[in-house]
């Protein structure tokens, strides 16, 4: 089942150009795994930009009105210069031509430099189902006989984030100095995790995300990969090509087990 006769739903952000998209399955996604970089990337200048493909409504917490305004908040936090909701259903994505289609002419219209998708293992249906599609759509978005009433558009690298699966990443972007701003973007899901004001046990939470160590978990994983290049905190990335260097004294400038 796809979303033939459902129209995409728009965030109050309008779609514009941007340098950098992340795409995700659900509401939260890209808070919870490139928070760190969207706000990093903003500051140095760059056009960063969202993309969901449903509105997270099969979630056990919350409902699709409250997880946008949620969202809203969380772009702001971000500094987003644009944030899309496809509108796809929940737990019912799949990778088909139709769902291609519509992924195409999204980066079509946002020209981006830099794709970002889930990665290609995760425990999620529809997070593998959202890296398959825009892994292939990347590839298709650059031939100009497919969807031939939209220019082409070939953006220049294509990575993938890191989900729920361990990895050994090929990049780890030092987040340490925007950590807060960060976990506030991601608490900005007030239905989804778990709140002080309103305790609740472990072994009572309805799902795991809701648990009261969850977010505790989260920091964790930044701090192990950060661990791994000598900061505080860091976000992981992956390739599927060797990434392109012109400077490589440049990319260790910063001296090693430093802190800023
Ligand atoms: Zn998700």
């Amino acid at each position: 089942m796809t979303s033939k006769n459902t129209p995409p739903v728009s965030s109050p952000t309008p779609l514009q150009a941007c340098d950098l998209v992340v795409f995700t399955a659900h509401p939260d996604d890209a808070e919870l795994c490139c928070g760190g970089l969207l706000i990093l990337s903003a500051e140095q200048g760059w056009r960063t930009a969202v993309v969901d493909l449903t509105r997270g409504e099969l979630g056990t917490l919350g409902t699709p009105e409250l997880r946008a305004q949620e969202s809203e908040a969380a772009s702001r936090i971000l500094g987003l210069s644009a944030r899309r909701n496809l509108g796809l259903p929940d737990g019912r994505l799949f990778d088909t031509d139709e769902n291609r289609r519509l992924i195409v002419r999204t980066i079509r219209e946002l020209r981006p430099r830099l794709v970002i998708a889930p990665p290609s293992e995760d425990h999620h249906p529809d997070h593998l189902a959202t890296s398959e599609l825009v892994r292939r759509s990347f590839y298709l978005c650059g031939i100009g006989k497919y969807l031939p009433e939209l220019e082409p558009w070939r953006p220049r690298g294509l990575l993938t984030y890191t989900g729920s699966q361990p990895v050994i990443p090929q990049l780890v972007v030092d987040i340490s100095a925007v950590i807060d701003r960060r976990m506030q973007a991601v608490r900005c899901y007030r239905s989804q995790f778990h709140q002080p004001a309103n305790p609740r046990p472990a072994e009572s939470s309805p799902v795991r995300i809701a648990a009261p160590y969850f977010l505790d978990t989260i920091e964790g994983r930044l701090a192990y990969f950060g661990s791994l290049i000598g900061v505080s905190y860091g976000e992981a990335y992956s390739g599927e090509l060797p990434l392109p260097v012109t400077d490589l004294v440049r990319l260790f400038e910063k001296e090693p087990w430093k802190n800023p």
